[in-house]
């Protein structure tokens, strides 16, 4: 860190907050200028609080050198992450990685009818949420425990590795036993005891930006569950809010290009939820994998207009076959490929 001391400040303040900056174990080193003093904070390992020296007299402000997510920051780590699941399927590295599955679990049949044509697709990771975050109480809230049994059968009899969104404490024990991935909702980015609690168990976690999230604020989420000891984390860019409610969101491909650059940790996008239209939901999965993304989570379902959820976005079967097949051309234009999985049969005839 840098501590820029105003123009006016005494050599008594900058032997002051010299002092304080050795106090904290760590070395000053003042570089005076013409006009003002900047003192360089030396000797720390990973990020410093600004508000340690922020408000010490004479000092102007406090510049950070290094990232303030060190486990997330490709700084310290630059190979990328790649995350292997139980199914074979890869995300990250050359692997672009497709999953896909309704809003939520509605019923036993309709889950299994879903794996059943996102796996003949090319498909290799089943979504749904059991636990569903509504905006309003009245709403369906999701199947829960009932629901998870529902997805890991349907998962398992068409080799799909399995996501759901855990939105409690308990809620995420449940996913953790049963799902191959455990969700964090755009709206719990900022829960930070959910993210301390899912760094604990031992399955991989999306960690989905949040509505309004900073692009810093959604890795410093990540950097929470990492420094739990999980290094198994995606990161998912789901559209932030905007002016204009002609789309739901605005699919935010700049910053999850920005965060690939910024984090070794592979980067998805969710353009179902980062559009809530349908027909835009392949534009949106087509340029998010020519920006670089290691993979998208894209809303299905075989009869939307039945859908106890976001059926409004949801892709028909044949649409999210033809989106599979535009994915793995421009992967390929890329030098990648869509992540395949062992034991699946993808269907000749897409
Ligand atoms: C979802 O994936 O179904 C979902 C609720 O997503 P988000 O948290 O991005 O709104
Ligand atoms: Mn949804």
């Amino acid at each position: 860190m840098l501590i820029v001391m105003r123009a006016e400040a005494t050599a008594g303040e900058v032997s002051e907050v010299c002092a304080a900056i050795a106090r904290r174990g760590f070395e000053a080193r003042p570089i005076p200028g013409g006009l003002r003093t900047a003192i360089g904070v030396v000797g720390n390992q990973g990020a410093l609080d600004r508000g340690l020296f922020e408000g010490l007299p004479g000092v102007l402000e406090c510049i950070p050198v290094s990232a303030p997510y060190k486990l997330v920051s490709r700084e310290l780590h630059p190979a990328s992450t790649v995350i292997t699941l139980p199914n074979g399927a890869r995300i990250g590295g050359a692997d672009v990685c497709v999953m896909g599955g309704p809003c939520a679990v509605e019923s036993e049949d309709q889950i299994h009818e879903v794996a059943a044509y996102v796996a003949a697709a090319g498909g290799t990771v089943l979504r749904g949420g059991a636990y569903k975050p509504r905006t309003s109480p009245y709403s369906f809230q999701g199947h829960g425990v009932p629901g998870l049994r529902m997805m890991r059968a349907a998962a398992d009899a068409h080799g799909l590795a399995m996501v759901t969104e855990a939105v409690d404490q308990e809620s995420a024990d449940h996913v953790a036993e049963y799902a191959d991935i455990i969700q964090m909702g755009a709206r719990n980015m900022q829960n930070f005891s959910l993210l301390r609690h899912v760094g604990q168990l031992r399955k991989p976690v999306i960690v989905k930006r949040g509505l309004s999230a900073t692009v810093q604020e959604w890795l410093l989420a990540a950097e929470y569950v990492m420094n739990g000891g999980n290094d198994q984390v995606i990161l998912c860019e789901r559209g932030i809010r905007s002016f204009d409610p002609a789309t739901r969101n605005v699919l935010d491909l700049a910053a999850m290009a920005l965060a690939r650059g910024l984090s070794h940790l592979p980067v998805i996008a969710d353009p179902s939820h980062g559009t809530g239209v349908r027909d835009m939901v392949g534009p949106m999965a087509r340029a998010a994998v020519a920006a670089g993304a290691d993979g998208v989570i894209v809303e299905t379902h075989p009869r939307p207009a039945e859908a106890l959820s976001d059926g409004h976005q949801a892709l028909v079967p044949a649409q999210f076959a033809t989106m599979v097949r535009e994915l793995e051309q421009i992967a390929a234009v890329l030098g990648r490929r869509v992540s395949r999985a062992e034991g699946i049969v993808v269907a000749a005839a897409r």
